[in-house]
């Protein structure tokens, strides 16, 4: 038996796994599972899956969320804030790492120095603190296992033995994927006008709220350049995003003897979370067989950098190193909140990153604290940006 918690198992990434464990109740149990706020969707689960531990955002909704569990009879450990978030993930075998953004990154480090096998959503915390985090990685012996769609295909495209880091395996490029989102045709002049609700409406996904966002923008994208450079050690210069709307082709490998292999699935994140779960075994994930003939067509195209300067943001803080990276992340959780709220424009969401960016010194990413130093004063100085140019 194989003992898991879920770092944000109220999200979308949370809910999929669950799906995926609820199939193979003889190889996991839930060690621990944790939200936010959503306590009641919380609840729900705890009375399902009967974890140990439950943590929580707040002292209030540790205090809601214990006096629903004693309703239904759960006994389980209940506690909140970040402390608690690293304990849990430090106590199982496996840890799901599905938190959005920054607050994502204590707990995936804590993992991380336990040794743990991680199975990295997060991606916000390979952004911010890459190296170190793969430092820890390797000191501690964890094994990081990515779940972003993407960065699966890689994995799965690479020989095992490279999979880790491909130097040497005659890899020329790193092919990733990308839908181009909800906005890939729209008229550009017409970006400043668009709304939330249009955002969020992923044509191939459905996922959170920031991610949605993201990946309207193409940051996510951008975000995903980073987290590829991490993972497998390869150099921007390698890793080229190829625009593909049907999203069947997850990502490639593209090899010096002119092979390209590729991992093709359905669009449903639970392919890639059963994939990591079971590896290097295969496990039934509940997502039906990809069905070519019904698909019939495959598109590529180039991105389109002044359609989506987001990607071209990323690309520059990945060059620039250091903590140019935390600087993009934090600017853009503060822009994608202000334009959820109705606060700034679509448009107005990679304004804000590139002033961040280019009004903001960046520096070494030597430690934890300094990285996030860099993330106080990036978030400090989008909300002020922000507040001159809301709405
Ligand atoms: P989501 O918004 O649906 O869920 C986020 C989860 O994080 C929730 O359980 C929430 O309670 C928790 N959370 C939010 N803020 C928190 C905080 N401050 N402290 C503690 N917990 C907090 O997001 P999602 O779509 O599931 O994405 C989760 C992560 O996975 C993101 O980093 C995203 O980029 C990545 N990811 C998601 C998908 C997808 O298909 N949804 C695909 C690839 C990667
Ligand atoms: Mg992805």
């Amino acid at each position: 038996m194989q003992s898991i918690t879920i770092l944000g198992a109220t999200g979308s990434i949370g809910v999929s796994t669950l799906d995926v464990l609820a199939r193979h109740a003889d190889k996991y149990t839930v060690y621990a599972l944790t939200a936010h706020s959503k306590v009641e969707q919380l609840a729900a689960q705890c009375v399902q899956f009967r974890p140990q531990r439950a943590v929580v955002g707040t002292a209030d909704a540790a205090q809601r969320l214990a006096a629903l569990l004693r309703e239904h009879d759960v006994r389980c450990d209940v506690s909140y804030g970040e402390q608690a978030l690293c304990e849990v993930a430090a106590a199982a075998d496996t840890v799901m790492a599905a938190i959005v953004g920054a607050a994502g990154l204590a707990p995936a480090l804590a993992a991380a120095r336990a040794g743990k096998k991680i199975l990295l959503a997060n991606k916000e915390a390979l952004v911010m603190s890459g190296q170190l985090f793969m430092d820890a990685v390797q000191q501690h012996g964890a094994t990081l296992l990515p779940i972003d769609s993407e960065h699966n295909a890689i994995f799965q495209s690479l020989p095992q033995s490279y999979a880790r880091s491909p130097h040497g395996a005659g890899v020329a490029k790193i092919l990733l994927t990308a839908s181009g989102g909800p906005f890939l045709t729209r008229a550009v002049a017409t970006l400043d006008e668009v709304t939330p609700e249009e955002a969020c409406k992923h044509p191939n996904w459905v996922m959170g709220r920031k991610i949605s966002v993201d990946s309207a923008t193409m940051m996510n994208k951008g975000l995903e350049v980073i987290e590829a450079h991490w993972l497998f050690g390869a150099p921007a210069s390698q890793i080229e995003v190829v625009i593909h709307p049907q999203s069947v082709i997850h990502s490639m490998v593209s090899y010096v003897d002119g092979s390209v292999l590729a991992q093709l699935g359905n669009p449903d994140m639970r392919t890639p979370i059963a994939h990591a779960l079971a590896f290097p075994e295969r496990i039934a994930s509940g997502v039906a067989q990809l069905d070519l003939t019904t698909i019939g067509t495959l598109q590529f195209e180039k991105p389109d950098l002044a359609r989506f300067p987001c990607l071209a943001l990323a690309f520059e803080a990945l060059e620039a190193g250091g903590t140019a990276p935390a600087l993009l992340n934090a600017a853009n959780e503060i822009a994608v909140e202000a334009f959820l709220d109705h606060r700034i424009g679509f448009r107005d969401i990679d304004r804000v990153i590139a002033r961040v960016m280019h009004e903001n010194a960046h520096g070494a990413a030597s430690s934890i604290a300094a990285v996030m130093a860099q993330d106080g004063i990036a978030r400090g100085a989008a909300r002020a940006i922000v507040a001159a140019i809301a709405r």
